[in-house]
């Protein structure tokens, strides 16, 4: 059974992409930005795991969610085990929706040379891309807490070769 390490899941959200979502939310976090707001998410020894098959589970009886969102930490630390949750989210018929320290751009480039990584990306239908700019921060912005970072739909900008933001 593949486990993932998370700081703690959300069974039902509206505040983490669009429609009512189950949010999980990684363990480990290599970007250190300053303000975050949850640094105990940082330490890779930190929070617990759990089976995907569990979360799948858990996802499989809460009705009327749109979809999962994968959130920090850095879900892209732990590509493999994100991508294989995010492909059993698809599977269901529900979205994805991926939070990432990282900019768009980088994980492209990370893509290139680690198959997780580009499987994890394929698979998220939107991305909240970027670090936290606490200088940037603004409170009346959706899903997000920076104006630096980018709402995207991965699927059309990995087909056009450039991004294409969304507004909520
Ligand atoms: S990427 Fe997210 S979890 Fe990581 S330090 Fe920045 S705000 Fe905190």
């Amino acid at each position: 059974m593949t486990k993932i390490r998370v700081s703690g899941f959300s069974r039902e959200s509206i505040v983490d992409g669009p429609g009512i979502r189950t949010v999980v939310y990684s363990q480990g976090c290599t970007h250190h930005c300053p303000h975050c707001h949850n640094p105990s998410t940082w330490d890779f020894e930190g929070g617990y795991e759990l089976d995907i098959d569990d979360i799948v589970a858990l996802v499989k009886k809460t009705g009327l969610l749109r979809g999962v969102t994968l959130s920090g930490g850095e879900p892209f630390v732990q590509a493999e085990s994100f991508a294989e949750l995010a492909a059993r989210v698809k599977a269901m018929g529900l979205d994805v929706v991926t939070y990432s320290g990282y900019t768009f751009e980088t994980l492209a480039e990370m893509a290139k040379e680690d198959p997780s990584v580009a499987r994890l990306l394929n698979a998220t239908d939107i991305l909240v891309d970027g670090p936290y700019h606490h200088e940037e921060r603004d409170l009346s912005l959706a899903f997000r807490g920076s104006k630096n970072q980018r709402i995207i739909d991965v699927p059309k900008s990995l087909q056009e070769g450039k991004i294409f933001t969304l507004e909520f």
